[in-house]
């Protein structure tokens, strides 16, 4: 396919314009670009920078996933076209599997995706043929390979939906979801909420799983000690105090 394989800087002109490249190829649906604008605003009331809750949400994701037995990574068409290479590389890296799963299924669009992330590099990538069902879920949403997302343990969803994140937990599962929005029902739902952009996130992430993969105790030290339900304030507070200097800032040039 002849998208170009590198990836612009998120919320460049670039990468929208790209994205809209994705959707006349068929690889995304219209919809992919509103949740993208969505998160861009997010992105923005933030600095569009990582905050240190962010952070920390990275380190517990890269901790979980170094202690899993049956680590899968979800990619959607906006995941795939932001940073397929970054995705691969943590697949890579942790030992997860890769399974495309998307909100608006087609053959088609699930073949391209699939040619793309193997284009892009990845290996073994599951979706195409599905065997099983996520419970509670109608529609072709359900749909999922008995080998990959349902019967993982650990699983990172960037960019979910609530309904699909809901529905994962229910399955007992430890659910890792980027999300730019910290109060949308995935980050609410989600085991381990990382408020972050994806590309920054799974870079990361990538980093975290180098410097802890040898160091079991850490790894169960860091599960242990995080609390999503705390951390999600704390990012709702960077949030607010990234607001509240950027407003200081703006009255000294009133
Ligand atoms: P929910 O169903 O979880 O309440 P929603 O209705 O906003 O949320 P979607 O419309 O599927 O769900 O949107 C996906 C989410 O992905 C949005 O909240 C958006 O902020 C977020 N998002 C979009 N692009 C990125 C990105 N590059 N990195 C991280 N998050 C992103």
């Amino acid at each position: 396919m002849d998208i170009p394989k590198d990836h612009p800087r998120y919320g460049s002109l670039a990468t929208r314009e790209r994205l809209a490249e994705f959707v006349r190829k068929g690889l995304m649906t219209p919809t992919g670009l509103v949740a993208h604008g969505r998160g861009e605003a997010f992105d923005y009331l933030m600095g569009e920078r990582t905050t240190p809750a962010a952070l920390n949400a990275e380190k517990a994701a890269a901790a979980y996933l170094l202690d899993a037995k049956r680590p899968v990574i979800c990619v959607n068409g906006n995941a795939a076209a932001l940073d397929a290479k970054r995705l691969i590389e943590l697949a890579v890296a942790t030992g997860a599997k890769t399974e495309v799963n998307i909100f608006h299924r087609s053959e088609e669009r699930m073949a391209l995706l699939i040619d793309y992330m193997r284009e892009c590099g990845a290996k073994d990538i599951l979706g195409e043929n599905p065997d099983s069902r996520i419970p509670g879920l109608s529609s072709d949403r359900a749909l999922c390979t008995g080998d990959g997302i349902f019967s993982s343990d650990v699983i990172l969803v960037p960019i979910e939906d609530g309904d699909r994140a809901e529905a994962l937990v229910r399955m007992k599962k430890i659910v890792i979801a980027i999300d730019l929005n910290p109060l949308s029902r995935t980050s609410r739902m989600a085991t381990v909420s990382i408020t972050d952009e994806m590309s920054r996130a799974l870079a990361n992430m990538i980093n975290f799983v180098t410097e802890l993969r040898n160091n079991k105790k850490e790894v169960k030290d860091i599960i242990s000690r995080f609390s999503n339900a705390g951390n999600r304030k704390a990012a709702v507070e960077d949030i607010r105090e990234y607001l509240r200097s950027a407003m200081r800032d703006g009255e000294s040039n009133d």
